[in-house]
């Protein structure tokens, strides 16, 4: 595809490539944001390259799809990888750099240093993936520290992983603001996600319940209505549309995922399931948004 931006995307694979033009970058005055992704990319990561050209003068994305996160009966061998595609998108969006290194560029020979953040990782997704968010810390850590840049912005889609980066960030000292950006759904509610590739035209069709279900929790505990019977009724609705299985519904505090008591605290509903071999997770705020 050609496009007035495509030769502005340099793609670099090693640190020192990285650092050196965010450091020339920064030594001009120009502002940098990083976005870091696994790539397979679609409109809900390029929503957050969109935001970064606009709260930044250039804009860093990055593609490592992340061994350290994935369980070893997970689908890091399937993850979806289309790094030409991504390039095509990323070039016509504006990106300025593409920082895509292998694996061995990130975890060299005699690497032994894990982030793991305490109690955050240890509930919700973290419960049902074992070691996946400090696979998730440590990787962010790491990216942060190469690139340095002055903002970095994430999904609200992983908003464990939001609640997550906020805290190793804000203990670690990393001279970074963190930005959270909105989820983009699917005109009938499914969140996009590099994943949704995985499920069957059936599956398909069922898949947009997990968002009515905790939408509709959302706004029945707005209503008053009472937590645990709230989410418990949405675990319900998930296994009557069709999912296999459910791993969590819960109602949680916004800012630091304590179990919601309180409904005139923010708060958020998260959700896990399954369709067949495809696990499916989105959260929504509460009260709810229009377009949350
Ligand atoms: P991933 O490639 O899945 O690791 O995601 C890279 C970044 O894109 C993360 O910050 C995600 O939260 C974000 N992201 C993924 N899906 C969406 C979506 N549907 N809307 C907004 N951000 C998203």
């Amino acid at each position: 595809m050609s496009n007035q931006y495509a030769d502005r995307l340099v793609v670099v694979r090693d640190v020192d490539s990285l650092r050196r033009r965010v450091r020339d970058w920064r030594r001009d005055g120009l502002s940098v944001a990083l976005v870091p992704t696994m790539g397979a990319l679609h409109k809900g990561h390029m929503k957050l390259m969109d935001q970064a050209q606009k709260m930044a003068d250039r804009v860093v994305a990055t593609i490592f799809v992340n061994p350290k996160q994935f369980g070893p009966n997970e689908d890091f061998s399937s993850y979806p990888r289309r790094e030409a595609d991504d390039f095509e998108l990323l070039s016509a969006a504006g990106v300025h750099l593409l920082f895509a290194p292998e694996a061995t560029a990130m975890y060299p020979a005699g690497f032994a240093t894990t982030v793991s953040v305490a109690g955050i990782s240890d509930v919700l997704d973290g419960k049902h993936r074992a070691g996946h968010f400090d696979g998730v810390a440590t990787v962010v850590s790491k990216l942060l520290l190469q690139a340095l840049p002055d903002i970095a912005i994430f999904g609200e889609k992983d908003y464990q992983q939001l609640v997550l980066i906020r805290r190793f960030v804000e203990d670690l000292n990393i001279p970074v603001d963190i930005i959270g950006a909105p989820t983009v759904r699917e005109h009938d509610g499914l969140a996009m996600s590099s994943r949704n590739a995985y499920l069957s035209a059936e599956e398909r069709v069922k898949a947009p319940a997990l968002y009515v279900a905790i939408a509709g929790a959302a706004k029945d505990i707005a209503a008053g209505g009472e937590i645990e019977a709230t989410v418990e009724a949405a675990r319900q609705k998930l296994i009557t549309a069709g999912f296999d299985s459910v791993d969590y519904v819960e109602a949680r505090h916004a800012d630091t995922l304590a179990p919601l008591t309180n409904t005139s605290n923010h708060g958020r509903i998260l959700a896990a399931a399954r369709l067949g071999r495809t696990r499916l997770i989105d959260n929504v705020p509460v009260p709810i948004q229009q377009g949350a």
